[in-house]
């Protein structure tokens, strides 16, 4: 058994941990985040706690994220997109 810690209530990028819901198969707790624009999504706290779990809108792509260092990857700057 994997001890785990309580992340209700702690917040992750956008994402705030609402409460548990859960393990995944191995034995990972689950927890139910609410982004701030209000959607909801099943995250693993370890996902949480290494920011690689997002908003299913990706708000978190609007934080200011310049210098980060997300797996291999540096943030230089943010860049605007214009695809739609
Ligand atoms: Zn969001």
């Amino acid at each position: 058994m994997v001890a785990k810690k309580n992340l209700i209530g702690m917040k992750f990028g956008s994402l705030t941990v609402i409460k548990e819901v859960g393990s995944n198969k191995d034995g990972r707790a689950l927890w139910l985040c609410r982004c701030d624009c209000g959607e909801e999504r099943i995250a693993a706290g370890k996902d949480l706690e290494k920011k690689v779990t997002r908003c299913p809108k990706k708000c978190i792509l609007t934080e200011d994220m310049t210098g980060k260092r997300i797996g291999n990857l540096l943030v230089l700057r943010q860049v605007s997109c214009h695809h739609s």
